[in-house]
């Protein structure tokens, strides 16, 4: 059997594994990394760069919608979504180019195919066998499928990229960040949607003010929202499904069902225990802080470890990882507090650090203060709908120091971003309110909060 000898060999090249992978090349270091499907793994396969695209159709289409209250005596009679769909593949396959000539420009070697451990220092590719003192774990997740009678009869956000034609009845089942994008964008793009929520509430992570707003809003926008439902069975066919819940309600009249009930990590064909590794009770791979796994030598970042499962959290450990390994920089290491992140949702929401109840938690209740607003978008000024604008803050301790701020409306996508690096840097509510307001914008609303 042909060995190859590498200083670094990365398992997965998905957005943590390639940006890892090239870190380390462009340090010297002789890098393989090994990819059993296309390159840039889920965000730019099947997550963020094709979930943004429908995202940024379903705006347009609801622009072009409310254009004539301006005026703009525009409307659309129908969607083609055979145009959307292709066009959004031709472009996902360009950027699966010119991931491979960056890893290629880098220097970096590349095999398709599926790893696992034949030993804790050599990986093994059907009859080919790696070594390397340094292997990284980039494996990422894969969706929860429920185990109920006829769970086949629904799809995955896998199974949603890969639709031909427009679901005009869908059925969303779950209530975390893809159920709550995919139905806000379906529905704008004019699909009847329906969510099945196992609670009262959508995006549980976060703070109740921002989960009431988008359910509001949502609902007003027309989305059927179902709560506290719990499904026992799917039955139909292909196109015609019906859902039975555990009281014996049933629904029927879907041509697409979705289930959207969280992620699972991707370490089902790595042979973990050659590694000498195990998975923890979650089936993730657990790290120290700079990404070690238990065994020396074996690293893991991204959607396979039990940390945030956003692309840049993936990207970032993967570098510094590549920083403290091969780059000479010993204590680099990413810092895991305070990660924005953006709910693609209609609205969509922006967060960065604690929410009220994990404020509370953490510093008391006496320590802490909330300023919080709504406002109408001047955006809506001339239409008949006025969809509200949520704007918190929250303050820690006598300098009132920023430890939670939370947008939801239009815009909060790419409002947080600036103010997560103020926060980063210790801003105190003072520092915001002694930032000249950007007039009009919604942005401006943090930096005049009152109580
Ligand atoms: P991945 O990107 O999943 O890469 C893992 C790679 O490993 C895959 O390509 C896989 O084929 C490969 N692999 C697995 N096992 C093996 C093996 N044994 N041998 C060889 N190769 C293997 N995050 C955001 O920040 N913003 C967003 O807007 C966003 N939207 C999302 C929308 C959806 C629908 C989904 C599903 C996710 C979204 N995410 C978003 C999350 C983001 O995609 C992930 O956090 C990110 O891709 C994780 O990167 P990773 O490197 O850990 O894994
Ligand atoms: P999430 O973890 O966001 O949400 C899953 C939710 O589904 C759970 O919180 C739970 O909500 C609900 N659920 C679980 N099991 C069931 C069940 N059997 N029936 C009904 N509901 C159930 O997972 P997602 O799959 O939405 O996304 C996975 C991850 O991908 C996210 O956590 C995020 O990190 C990343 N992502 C990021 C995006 C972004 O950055 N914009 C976009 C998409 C994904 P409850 O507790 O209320 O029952």
């Amino acid at each position: 059997m042909n060995t190859k000898k590498y200083d670094y060999i990365v398992v997965g090249g998905g957005s943590g594994g390639i940006a890892s992978a090239r870190r380390a090349a462009e340090y010297g270091a002789k890098v393989l990394l090994i990819e059993n499907s296309h390159l840039g793994g889920t965000c730019v396969n099947v997550g963020c760069v094709p979930k943004k695209v429908m995202w940024s159709a379903s705006q347009i289409h609801e622009t072009i919608n409310l254009a004539h209250q301006y005026g703009i005596p525009v409307s659309t009679t129908h969607l083609d979504w055979h145009k959307l769909k292709s066009s959004r593949d031709a472009y996902i396959q360009r950027l699966n180019g010119i991931y491979a000539r960056n890893l290629e420009r880098s220097g970096v070697s590349v095999k398709h195919g599926l790893a696992h451990f034949a030993s804790p220092n050599c990986i093994q590719v059907n009859q080919e066998k790696f070594l390397s003192d340094h292997i990284l774990i980039s494996t990422g997740g894969l969706p929860s499928n429920p185990t109920i009678e006829g769970a086949e009869l629904g799809i995955d956000s896998n199974g949603f990229f890969t639709l031909a034609q427009q679901p005009s009845n869908l059925l969303v089942v779950g209530s975390g960040y893809i159920a709550t994008e995919l139905a806000g964008l379906m529905h704008g793009l004019g699909s009847h949607v329906t969510m099945a929520l196992r609670k009262n509430r959508l995006l549980g992570a976060f703070d109740t003010d921002l989960q009431q707003t988008v359910l509001e809003q949502m609902e007003e926008s027309g989305i059927e929202i179902i709560r506290n439902i719990s499904l026992a069975k799917l039955k139909g066919q292909t196109g015609a499904i019906e859902y039975e819940d555990t009281d014996g309600n049933m629904k029927g009249g879907f041509d697409c069902v979705i289930w959207a009930i969280g992620r699972r990590p991707n370490t089902q064909n790595l042979n973990l225990t050659n590694a000498g590794l195990s998975t923890n009770e979650r089936g993730f791979i657990d790290t120290d802080e700079f990404q070690n796994t238990s065994q020396p030598g074996i690293y893991a970042v991204g959607d396979v470890t039990p940390r945030a499962q956003l692309t840049p959290v993936a990207i970032a450990a993967g570098r510094k990882l590549s920083d403290r390994v091969f780059g000479g920089q010993n204590d680099a290491k990413l810092d895991y507090s305070n990660i924005p992140t953006v709910v693609f949702s209609h609205p969509p929401v922006g967060t960065v650090g604690l929410t009220e109840a994990a404020a509370i938690e953490r510093f008391g209740k006496e320590s802490i203060k909330v300023y919080r607003n709504t406002f109408v978008d001047l955006y809506f000024a001339l239409c008949e709908h006025k969809p509200r604008t949520l704007v918190k803050l929250i303050v820690q301790g006598s300098d009132e120091r920023v430890v939670g701020c939370h947008v939801a409306g239009r815009g909060a996508d790419e409002m947080i971003q600036g103010f997560a690096v103020a926060i980063k840097m210790g801003a105190t509510k003072s520092d915001l309110d002694n930032t000249v307001a950007i007039h009009p914008t919604a942005a401006e609303e943090l930096v005049t909060l009152r109580n």
